[in-house]
């Protein structure tokens, strides 16, 4: 490297020594750092060298400091166009991102209540440790840039976002529309969808409409595409058809969290922008405000009907049989999350489902709205009736933990003999249970082992490999 400005002989910089999953993590950072503007973060010289030189700036990751000894870093303000490196010497995505803000004319975020007030090392939030990038928060997960819109700062009148975009750099343009008209609309025929988003100002709000049928699922984490931690305090709420705000989410509890919501079948807006934490006005200063939260995140979209396993909790083979299927649902349930519903039965008909397994004891919760008398809820086993009730029945236990310990069919139905209905016409099942022994050997004395004392209760489970010698 032979630039006049930092050396007058040429200076041999020596490679960073970075492995190359070091090397990306590094350009991750720098690159969600720079994601609310229209630039290429890279270490293609390739591509560098196809930029015009008035719109590219090299920062070279080395140990050889010669440039400014001693230092973690070292760039020339307001160098940008002129095709002038500057150098980190630290090693690390922070000092890139500072020293190419100081090519782009920015000067340090610092705090006149520390030791060293040129820099602020940052201030906690709730859980996260927040900085400027042009400070020293070298520790600190959310690291943003910033309008020194903080107690005791330094540099209050500096606007990084407005120096940036003053000296060149453009924001990138807004990839969701801001309402529900100009949002993206989410299919849910396509589903999973997964949608990459970045929020590049801090007025910029993506929008994604989404209609649920049944059971549906968002998820939202502050990770863009390559899985880097986002500059992004994320905020996302959710309105229903009317436009009310049914949910409000903030992530302040957790660096990596991945938010995840369940909703009804209906009409949704989504809404994802930038949120503050804490207050970094108050004394001493917390968190940050929605200024510098801007960056990537990811929005899945996912079906969730309830599967009729999950909805009786029982995950041995289901056989439905008759004229209609039961189904899983979510409306009535003993749980209060889900249950299996009789399918639509008409005169004559029925609606079954069977469980055939080895097991010593059976119980489940059943619910009944029917016309008394005439539509029946059955209960079999091994082709024996143990159950019949109509009517309404509020949501009662059925029990019976007298079963010898061999395989059993298990048969619930919902019959209608007459054409006259009432009620719901239906049947409900819900927590389905067998005996947790149910098909496993039962612990023998013949294993010359007792089963009263901790170890060797736990030396049965693995008696083949047993030995008292
Ligand atoms: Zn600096």
């Amino acid at each position: 490297m032979n630039q006049a400005l930092w050396s007058t002989s040429t200076i041999n910089a020596a490679p960073s020594g970075l492995s190359s999953g070091e090397v990306a993590e590094i350009l991750k950072l720098v690159a969600e750092d720079f994601a609310p503007f229209d630039v290429n973060v890279t270490n293609d010289r390739s591509v560098y060298d196809s930029t015009p030189s008035n719109k590219r700036v090299m920062c070279i990751s080395t140990p050889t400091d010669t440039a400014s000894p001693g230092s973690g870093g070292v760039a020339f303000l307001d160098t940008f166009v002129d095709d002038l490196v500057c150098w980190d010497f630290n090693l690390s995505g922070d000092t890139i991102s500072h020293e190419v803000g100081h090519t782009l004319n920015l000067d340090h975020h610092g705090d006149s209540s520390q030791n060293a007030p040129e820099y602020h090392d940052g201030h906690a939030s709730e859980s996260r440790d927040w900085g400027p990038i042009m400070g020293s928060a070298f520790e600190a997960s959310m690291v943003q840039w910033s309008d020194g819109n903080y107690t005791s700062a330094t540099n209050n009148n500096q606007d990084d976002l407005d120096l940036i975009t003053n000296y060149g750099l453009s924001y990138r343009a807004d990839d969701y529309g801001n309402d529900s008209a100009t949002g993206e609309n989410v299919s849910i025929s396509n589903m999973p969808a997964t949608r990459y988003g970045i929020i590049e100002r801090s007025t910029d709000i993506d929008v994604f409409n989404v209609t649920y049928s049944s059971l549906g699922k968002v998820q939202i984490s502050g990770f863009g595409r390559e899985g880097a931690q986002s500059n992004l305090d994320v905020n996302m709420s959710i309105l229903d058809a009317d436009g009310i705000i049914i949910y409000t989410q903030t992530s302040d509890t957790s660096d990596d969290a991945i938010t995840e919501l369940i909703l009804e079948p209906g009409s949704y807006q989504i809404r994802v922008q930038g949120d503050s934490s804490g207050n970094p006005n108050g004394n001493p200063a917390t968190g940050w405000s929605s200024y510098g939260s801007l960056g990537q995140y990811q929005l899945n979209f996912l079906p969730d009907p309830p599967s009729f396993s999950d909805a009786i909790e029982q995950y041995n083979t289901i056989t439905l049989t008759g004229d209609a299927n039961w189904v899983a649902q979510t409306g009535t349930s003993y749980d209060g999350v889900d249950a299996v519903e009789s399918g639509s039965v008409f005169a004559g008909e029925s609606s079954r489902f069977s469980i055939s397994k080895q097991t010593t004891s059976v119980s489940f919760w059943y619910k009944v709205s029917s016309e008394s008398n005439y539509d029946f809820f059955e209960f079999y086993i091994d082709g024996s009736r143990r159950l019949r009730t109509s009517g309404e029945v509020g949501w009662t236990q059925f029990n019976d933990n007298s079963l010898s310990n061999t395989t059993h069919t298990f048969e619930w139905r919902y019959t209608k003999d007459n054409y006259v209905d009432s009620g719901s016409d239906k049947a409900w099942v819900d927590k389905v249970v067998f005996d947790q022994n149910g098909g496993y050997q039962e612990w023998s004395s013949t294993n010359s082992a007792s089963d009263g004392g901790t170890d060797d209760s736990l030396m049965a489970m693995v008696s083949s490999i047993w030995s008292n010698t």
